[in-house]
């Protein structure tokens, strides 16, 4: 992604590429085995160890809380990437979800009102992402960007990824009160650490093709609903049109959902 308040690292790409590609890191995916019953969101992005809740706390206990310095990791997984920098390159599946029309609304309403309106919208939205086994990667002002790597969503990331986008359309549809566009591809992205602040900060992202189309059909997809390349949805069956993206060279083939 284009944030440039962060250097893109690499290296460790064997490492990287198990944690994110086919089957997973053993150590990793036996985590998030194990988590999984333990309630409740937030969770740690790489480990998925829970932060909230009960099982927030008796993890707390035993040394699993958010790193201080990036609360979107426990500081085990803290520690290791920083100790790991670096990325591969896989294939996954990649989602971008935004407010429509949100300049306008912004202009029409309260302040307040529009913090409330964008945290009801980024609150529910991370919650359709992560129960469909989504990885939430960032958050820009009222934008959410979310992978499927298939080390973290199993084989069936493609399926995972357009149920979000599907569910996604359900909850900010058209005649909703926060109309959102969705976009949803999938392809090989570049997955890796980040730092700024020379060193002092390190997080993930992502690099590529595949995230700029992602980001563009976003853009393009009709307020309240999603446009799903063919490369993520082909098993929907659907009939897909090619679609000029901007700044894209080849038309992508798409359908709504
Ligand atoms: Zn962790």
């Amino acid at each position: 992604m284009s944030d440039e308040t962060f250097d893109k690292q690499d290296g460790n790409s064997e490492l990287w590429g198990t944690i994110f590609g086919p089957g997973g890191h053993p150590a990793l995916t036996t985590m998030h085995r194990r988590y999984k019953f333990l309630p409740a969101k937030p969770r740690c992005r790489l480990c998925r160890v829970p932060f909230g809740s009960f099982g927030g706390w008796l993890m707390g206990r035993r040394g699993k809380a958010p790193c201080k310095r990036n609360p979107h990791f426990c500081s085990a997984c803290d520690q290791f990437i920083d100790a790991n920098p670096g990325g591969a390159e896989v294939d996954m599946s990649v989602l971008y979800v935004d407010i429509r029309n949100s300049v306008r609304t912004a202009a029409a309403s309260e302040t307040a009102a529009v913090a409330q309106r964008v945290n009801q919208f980024l609150s529910t939205a991370t919650s359709i992402i992560t129960d469909n086994d989504g990885f939430i990667m960032a958050f820009y002002g009222d934008c959410v960007v979310a992978v499927w790597p298939p080390g973290f969503a199993g084989p069936d990331h493609r399926q995972k990824a357009v149920r979000a986008a599907k569910a996604l359309s359900a909850a900010f549809g058209p005649d909703s009160a926060i109309p959102s566009g969705t976009g949803v591809h999938s392809g090989p992205v570049y997955i890796c650490t980040v730092e700024a602040g020379a060193g002092m900060f390190r997080d993930m992202s992502i690099f590529g093709h595949t995230v700029n189309v992602t980001a563009r059909l976003a853009s393009e997809a009709p307020a309240g609903q999603a446009l799903a390349s063919e490369a993520v949805a082909a098993h929907l069956g659907a009939e897909f049109s090619a679609q000029d993206l901007k700044g894209i060279d080849s038309p992508i083939m798409a359908t709504t959902i």
